[in-house]
């Protein structure tokens, strides 16, 4: 999104590592917007240069938790080998290697030599020669280059073993044993591994120093998520959304249908009953798109309401509640959905709603999940006493953008010292190519908006009106 006051940056951002410059452009480059949960565990203790075990299920991110690490202390003006990578397999060497070399496109010329079996030992040889900084590679063809002396590892400071429990599995203990004694006493270990039997503790015993162990589960669903599932006919689908949030009374909510006809139903009834609903939809203009997704993340929406293709790219670090209005035929589809609550540690509800007819739907997800679901009663929704759920901020609408060299310092100016208003009453502030937003406590919108067409903001008169619903 676009510009604000206070910087934006999730808990998870990897801009809170100690990474040169270059290595965080070069992540953003890639699509690398927030550590996955393993990274977040795993990265700093591994850049602290301690030995790390870490296990986290496959496509969790793992080769970037040990590449970003072994890349931050590289020399490369130094053409020693500094890291060895023990894979495996070939396939999962080259895919080791392909990933340090895109990480490694921030540092100049880091050289990454994959030594696998299956291709003749001669042009390995070669690229040894010319000098490589990391080297990755299946422990028997290691362990040849080591033995005819093309692999010297005297200035190693890093040793990965990736995939430890296959490598177990695949018998690679004693060959894993003879690499470490090639390997500099001090140096950093990292293990990584899908899962954990007993025997990589023992593994980690021989070759380990005072390891640091870091695990995520494997269902983020099952921990930080609590799933209520509720039956309902096809009548009551939409009016139960309405129940949910009055009995639960999520701060922000995010309502998932599959269609985009039944997301308009049910952002017009939510607003007919005076909810601050929004709706987010693919015929949106990208400027109203903007201003939907700023209302929301500055929490003067409490919901949103939108398909599952006009959701993608949403980032929005912490939502109360998921909704799932209609059941995904996609199992894949659901879990993604749910996970966008619960995250970074804290604790997240998914709503259900599900008639006879998407039972099918229910079972695929059960079986993904590997759980069953669990039902409760339309009956226990009975809303809280008192207000109506209403977001606690509004947002203010000035006509004055980005192209006005406005900045949010200015806004904030306006605010505090002009109109008195206090920091806290101030949440907010996203200035845009087409407008500036502000978001302000509920009950000093109007004035607020009343102040700011009788004042100025940076010497210049401006326009403001409250954004409704
Ligand atoms: P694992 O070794 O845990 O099975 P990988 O390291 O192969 O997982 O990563 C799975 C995929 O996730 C890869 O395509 C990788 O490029 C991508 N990936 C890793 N970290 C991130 C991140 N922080 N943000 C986005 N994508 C990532
Ligand atoms: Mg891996």
């Amino acid at each position: 999104m676009n510009s604000s006051s206070a910087p934006s940056a999730s808990p998870n951002s990897f801009d809170k590592l100690a990474l040169s410059p270059a290595a965080l452009a070069n992540l953003q480059r890639l699509g690398y917007v927030e550590m996955t949960a393993i990274q977040v565990e795993s990265l700093p203790p591994a850049l602290e240069g301690k030995d790390v075990i870490a296990q986290a299920k496959t496509g969790s991110g793992k080769t970037a938790a040990f590449a970003l690490a072994l890349l931050a202390k590289m020399d490369a003006r130094d053409f020693s080998v500094q890291a060895l990578v023990l894979c495996p397999t070939r396939e999962l060497a080259d895919q080791v290697t392909t990933e340090i070399r895109r990480l490694a496109r921030a540092e100049d010329n880091v050289k990454v030599v994959t030594l696998a079996g299956g291709v003749p030992l001669r042009g390995q040889t070669t690229s040894l020669e010319r000098g490589a900084h990391v080297v990755v590679g299946t422990p028997g063809r290691v362990i040849d280059h080591l033995e005819r002396g093309n692999l010297n590892l005297d200035a190693l400071t890093t040793l990965v073993l990736d995939e430890a429990d296959r490598m177990l599995d695949m018998g690679f203990v004693d060959d894993i044993s003879k690499v470490a004694k090639f390997c500099p006493a001090q140096r950093q270990t990292l293990l990584f591994s899908a899962t954990y039997p007993d025997e990589i503790a023992k593994l980690a015993a021989r070759f380990m120093r005072n390891p640091v162990t870091v695990k995520v589960a494997a269902q983020h669903s099952n921990d930080q998520i609590e799933q209520r599932w509720y039956e309902v006919s096809a009548d009551q689908r939409l009016p139960s959304v309405a129940r949910l949030l009055e009995h639960f009374r999520p701060e922000s909510s995010l309502a998932f249908c599959n269609t985009k006809a039944r997301c308009r139903a049910l952002a017009e009834l939510l607003q007919a009953q005076g909810y601050s609903a929004l709706e987010l939809h693919g015929d949106l203009e990208q400027r109203d798109r903007d201003q939907v997704l700023v209302r929301f993340v500055n929490g003067s929406c409490s919901v949103l309401v939108a398909t599952d293709v006009a959701a993608r790219g949403l980032d929005v670090t912490n939502l109360a509640a998921v909704i799932n209005v209609d059941v995904t035929p996609d199992p894949e589809v659901h879990v993604h959905r749910i996970g966008r609550t619960g995250r970074a540690g804290q604790s997240g509800l998914a709503l259900s709603l599900a008639t006879m007819d998407e039972m099918g739907s229910v079972g695929r997800i059960e079986q993904l999940q590997g759980s069953a679901s669990v039902w409760y009663p339309l009956s226990e929704l009975t809303p809280t006493a008192g207000e109506h759920l209403m977001p606690t901020k509004a947002t203010v609408h000035i006509q004055a953008s980005r192209k006005d060299k406005i900045r949010p310092g200015d806004v904030l100016g306006a605010l505090t010292a002009d109109l008195g208003y206090t920091r806290e009453q101030i949440g907010k502030i996203d200035i845009n190519d087409f407008a500036t937003y502000v978001a302000v406590d509920r009950n000093i919108a109007r004035d607020v908006v009343a102040g700011l067409n009788n004042g100025r903001i940076k010497g210049r008169t401006v326009k403001a009106r409250l954004l409704k619903d």
